[in-house]
């Protein structure tokens, strides 16, 4: 039988695991202290553990990080982390800094099966579900990177739809929030961006954990949105703007929308009436994400003035718009360029 990881569980599960082992509770206290507190992954250095119990649970457990098989810095600052998981299939995690936030940008799938038209990760198709220990792993390896600053913000946009893994999603969540024994980061610095799975953001809303919800718009008509995203063929704009007019919120949270602006595709004054049109009643804030290129796409960024256009025009209507650098283009690490198969 293999060995349990202990990145895969719960505070409250080592706590149970210390219990099985025939220790107290105290001792998977300890653990997840030194795991989630210190970033610590080696048993043997955990030197408050007593030797018969370290002993014990070695027979049953281990921490098995994913392999952190390269670093990559961008010229902007950031930095891409690329791992090879255990069965050889590869994620990156993007660290970016911002003043003084640094943000991680976390993956959840090896691959995605959305096949946005516009996104490179969708051309792989998908190939698997990250496990609890390969998400709460990437933050450890980050927060390793950088020892003097820790990440402060993290955001679910690396490769992957994070609500079509939404237990593993779920539990990574509660270990990054708990403030107990977890790592203690706010749900507010957090943030989970899908493609409009209505019935998982639905769950989502039912849950306690308060975290930020960004929603892949990227059209404000059925008919552009369905060329581009087959998503909605499933979950049309009405579907998914009732369930998002219904989902909770905190008195000063929003909603993040993100809007990929493609050149002669979505991108006239007209589509940004239409987006603020659709928007009304939500509390909103718009995120333009001017397309990052990749080798055999069809679809072009916009040019500058359009963009800027494009922003006036949703600003006017009083929405909250920013238009979005990406970070990492130079390393294919921007938004939409994370696709990892054979190592540079
Ligand atoms: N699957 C989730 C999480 C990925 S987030 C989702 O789609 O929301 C990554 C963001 O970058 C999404 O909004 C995605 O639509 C956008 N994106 C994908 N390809 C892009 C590209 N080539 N240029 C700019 N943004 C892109
Ligand atoms: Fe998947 Fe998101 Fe890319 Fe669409 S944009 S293919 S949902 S990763």
């Amino acid at each position: 039988m293999s060995r349990i990881n202990l990145l895969d569980l719960l505070p409250s599960e080592m706590e149970d695991l210390a219990v099985e082992t025939g220790a107290s509770r105290y001792r998977g206290r300890q653990l997840a202290t030194w795991i989630f507190r210190k970033g610590v992954v080696d048993l043997d250095a955990m030197s408050d553990l007593p030797k018969d119990f370290r002993t014990t649970l070695a027979a049953r457990a281990e921490i098995r990080p994913p392999e952190v098989e390269r670093v990559t810095p961008s010229l902007d600052g950031s930095r891409k982390l690329v791992f090879r998981l255990e069965d050889g299939g590869r994620v990156s995690a993007v660290l970016m800094p911002d003043e003084d936030r640094l943000t991680l940008c976390l993956s959840t799938q090896v691959g995605c099966g959305f096949g946005c038209a516009f996104c490179l990760t969708g051309t792989m198709g998908l190939d698997r579900n990250l496990n609890v220990g390969e998400i709460v792993g990437q933050l450890l390896a980050a927060n390793a990177l950088s020892p003097d600053q820790r990440v402060t913000h993290m955001v679910f946009m690396g490769m992957g739809e994070p609500l079509a893994n939404y237990a593993a999603l779920t539990k990574a969540i509660r270990i990054f929030t708990d403030a107990r024994l977890g790592f203690g980061y706010s749900p507010r610095r957090i943030t989970v961006s899908t493609v409009g799975l209505v019935p998982a953001i639905e769950r989502l809303g039912r849950e306690d954990l308060k975290v930020n919800l960004a929603i892949s718009l990227h059209a404000a008509t059925d008919a552009i949105r369905g060329r581009l995203m087959p998503i909605n063929r499933s979950f049309d704009l009405a579907t998914l703007m009732a369930a998002l007019k219904r989902y909770p919120l905190a008195p000063r949270q929003s909603i993040f929308f993100e809007y990929v602006l493609l050149d002669e595709v979505n991108d006239t004054q007209d589509d940004a009436r239409e987006l603020a049109r659709l928007l009304r009643g939500v509390r909103a804030k718009v995120n333009l994400i001017p397309f990052n290129d990749w080798e055999t796409s069809t679809f072009r960024r916009p040019p500058l003035p359009r963009i800027l256009a494009f922003q006036k025009v949703l600003m006017n209507a009083g929405v909250t718009t920013t238009v979005r650098w990406s970070k990492g283009e130079d390393i294919g690490a921007a938004c939409g360029q994370l696709r990892e198969l054979i190592p540079a």
